[in-house]
């Protein structure tokens, strides 16, 4: 058994399915003298096509974005038509007859080896770029990314070394029953993923990406973070009957979607979905979700083959708008940079990509890229004929005062630019990500000049303690239930409700029950989450009280350790909703 941090909760047993073989093991049989040539034909056709996609990137990018940033499509399309690049992989085709999955797999390896040996950073950055090339060209080869085309009997359980987001929304429709990643934490945008579709996933097991092979039997319990490979007859059979309740609980309690989300003395909480594409919108309707407060715009970037423009975000807006519980959506801009990047916006590598040019800080800098999508959502909310919808649009990332002024000053404009043009378009709240400890201590001020706040909690606490959110070396520190986060929160919560000013929070500990019952106590009342989590946080909120929550969070606030609060709300939990118990994770 392997241990690593359980990131989504629930247990699956399934068929290992390792997406990334080719990095790491790819097939060595030799191929047949007859089968070469046609391998060679795989390959080139591969090849043709990725100069394909890579040429048109190219030339929508440069229409669209600029030049500038198009400039990465031209480099990777010379890397892929460099001569002595291709003459490898065909001569290691034909003479040594590898398949061409192999041959990329060797081609990387002996660039690798080239390039991290030098000093000269921008051989270094090469490499990535190579990388980027064989990723490419080898999902035309392999459909790697496509577990529907795997010929594997039962449920798969994907394992990866490092899971990106654009891959997860791109995994196909065949089930996948868990997630094992070698990196990443909690809060990581894969396991936010993986948790917004009720996935059981584990992260943070160092080598286990060398140790299984696609076809081992797999169990994957991501309440305890455990990994087990090809166990026997009995463990399994036990994990079935766990992997049973665990589907029974959660079948008991969607049932609540039709009821009021209220307190055992009548508090009325409002629960939300965060949302990344269409099939969270449903899954946040199916669960009783009373709206959208989070929809993270980047996945329709990352997922589109080149850059949505203004009638193609538009569209995709008013399909969310429409799909989701009551028409409520709230948009976030979009929100690139550390764990999610797209090659168009030029994304240079830095040390630090967390506090670099992420975020807001990268919209600023493409200006009318920005506008655009201001302009996107200002139209998405023009009133139709149809039922009512409310939509809010909010920042991710805001620091400074300046930066909120700034951004309103160019949703004023992009009004008045679609006023001028005849366009119509709707009444939209604004309102700001609280996720940098700047604009914690000064909430007062930012206050003065928004419409809403939502407490961005992941990155807020990655800030907050100095550890990367998916480093799981740093899990320890990335705690929302340590004293110091639970101060900030309370800080933050109780300035909004001063001003009654509305306020949500969007980061995952919101679908945590112990987090729930600590944020309820501090007089929040609204919570966006992974769909996948309504059910058990309107069915705790039942059985909660407002004294019994403000007297445990009094309690809490006086506890001095991160562990020590954990124990004391574990023991509150099997408390309060002790149906719950399956289900609470740290
Ligand atoms: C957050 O930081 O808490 C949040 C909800 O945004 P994201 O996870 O997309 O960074
Ligand atoms: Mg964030």
């Amino acid at each position: 058994m392997r241990k690593g941090i359980g990131v989504s909760p629930g247990v699956a047993v399934g068929t290992a399915y390792s997406i990334n073989e080719i990095f790491v093991n790819p097939d060595t049989k030799r191929l047949e003298e007859s089968e070469a040539q046609a391998e060679l034909a795989r390959y080139d056709l591969a090849r043709e096509r990725t100069a394909t996609d890579l040429h048109a990137l190219f030339h929508k990018v440069s229409m669209q974005v600029g030049p500038e940033e198009a400039a990465i499509f031209q480099v990777h399309e010379s890397i892929l038509r460099d001569s002595a690049f291709t003459a490898k992989i065909r001569s290691w085709i034909v003479d040594e007859r590898l398949a061409s999955p192999a041959a990329l797999h060797r081609l990387l390896e002996e660039y690798t080896a080239l390039f991290t040996s030098t000093q000269d950073e921008y051989l270094r950055e090469r490499l990535a770029d190579v990388r980027d090339v064989i990723i490419r060209l080898s999902g035309h080869l392999t459909e790697v990314l496509q577990p529907d085309n795997v010929a594997l009997p039962g449920p798969l359980i994907l394992v990866v070394n490092e899971l990106l987001p654009s891959q997860v929304v791109t995994l196909g429709t065949r089930e996948v029953a868990g997630i094992v990643t070698e990196t990443g934490g909690r809060t990581s945008h894969a396991a936010i993923l993986a948790r917004s579709r009720g996935v059981p996933a584990v992260s943070g097991i160092r080598g286990i990406y060398r140790q299984i092979k696609t076809g081992d039997t797999l169990i994957v319990d991501g309440r305890e973070g455990h990994v087990l490979i090809n166990p026997d007859a009995e463990t399994t059979s036990a994990y079935l009957k766990l992997q049973r309740e665990f589907f029974d609980l959660k079948g008991t309690l969607a049932e609540n979607r039709d009821q009021p989300a209220v307190t055992a003395d009548g508090q009325h909480v409002e629960l939300l979905a965060n949302i990344n594409n269409l099939a969270d919108a449903k899954a946040a309707v199916a669960m009783g979700a009373a709206g959208v407060g989070l929809f993270r715009t980047e996945y329709i970037f990352l997922t589109h083959p080149d850059v949505p423009d203004e009638e193609q975000q538009l569209e995709a807006y008013r399909e969310i708008i429409a799909a989701s519980p009551n028409r409520r959506v709230t948009i976030r801009t979009l929100d690139l940079g550390g764990d999610k990047t797209i090659p168009y916006l030029g994304h240079a590598r830095e040390a630090n990509p967390f506090l670099g040019w992420r975020s807001i800080r990268l919209s600023f800098e493409h200006p009318e890229f920005f506008a655009t999508q201001i302009r996107a959502i200002l139209r998405s909310a023009a009133p139709t004929d149809g039922p009512p919808s409310r939509v809010r649009m909010m920042f991710p990332m805001i620091t400074t005062l300046e930066e909120i002024r700034r951004v309103r000053t160019m949703v004023r404009k992009a009004r008045e630019q679609l006023e001028a043009d005849g366009k119509p378009h709707g009444d939209v709240r604004l309102g700001f990500m609280l996720e940098v400890p700047a604009a914690a201590v000064t909430i007062d001020t930012l206050l003065e000049e928004v419409d809403f706040v939502s407490i961005g909690s992941n990155d807020l606490v990655q800030y907050l303690m100095a550890a990367d959110r998916d480093n799981p070396k740093v899990n320890h520190l990335c705690q929302p239930l340590s004293p110091p986060v639970l101060r900030v929160l309370s800080q933050v919560i109780s300035a909004c409700n001063a001003v009654d000013t509305p306020v949500t929070l969007c980061g995952e500990m919101a679908g945590s029950p112990r987090a729930f019952v600590l944020l309820f106590g501090m007089g929040l009342r609204s919570f966006s989450m992974s769909p996948a989590f309504i059910p058990m946080i309107k069915d705790l909120s039942r059985h909660l009280t407002r004294k019994r929550a403000e007297k445990v969070l009094k309690r809490a606030l006086e506890i001095k350790t991160t562990a020590g609060i954990q124990r004391f709300m574990a023991a509150q939990i099997a408390e309060i909703a002790p149906n719950l118990k399956m289900l609470d994770t740290v």
